[in-house]
């Protein structure tokens, strides 16, 4: 988990466009460094595996088609506490680009002069 930052837990009775509002809402609850972990459900099969990464990219898309930048780290075998099982934390953040390089904790950076970014 990223230390200080509260997790959130994935939505599982939403639709699609309701999870995107739902995933601007826990990035702008962290006015310093717009970011917000989001504890996956469990998943202890494939199948159920990508039926929830498939979830979580319609509404990130969604979010970021209406003009959010995120960024998204996922993160494996995250030790949740309360004697839960292992889970799978997506780290969704919106970039702030200072002199070219985001500020919010990630490794993407944006073109300062025009130029093409390197990523
Ligand atoms: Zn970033």
């Amino acid at each position: 988990m990223t230390p200080g930052v509260p997790g959130h837990y994935w939505p599982t009775n939403l639709d699609d466009h309701e999870r995107a509002a739902w995933l601007i809402d826990v990035v702008d609850s962290d006015p310093r460094r717009h970011t917000a972990p989001i504890i996956m459900p469990f998943a202890d099969t494939d199948e159920a595996l990508d039926a929830l990464e498939d979830e979580f990219v319609r509404a990130f898309e969604i979010a970021r088609a209406g003009g959010r930048r995120f960024g998204v780290k996922l993160l494996h075998a995250q030790d949740v506490g309360r004697g839960e099982e292992s889970r799978i934390v997506a780290v969704v953040h919106e970039h702030r680009f200072v002199g070219g390089v985001c500020v919010n904790g990630c490794s993407d950076v944006e073109p300062v002069d025009g130029g093409e970014a390197a990523a």
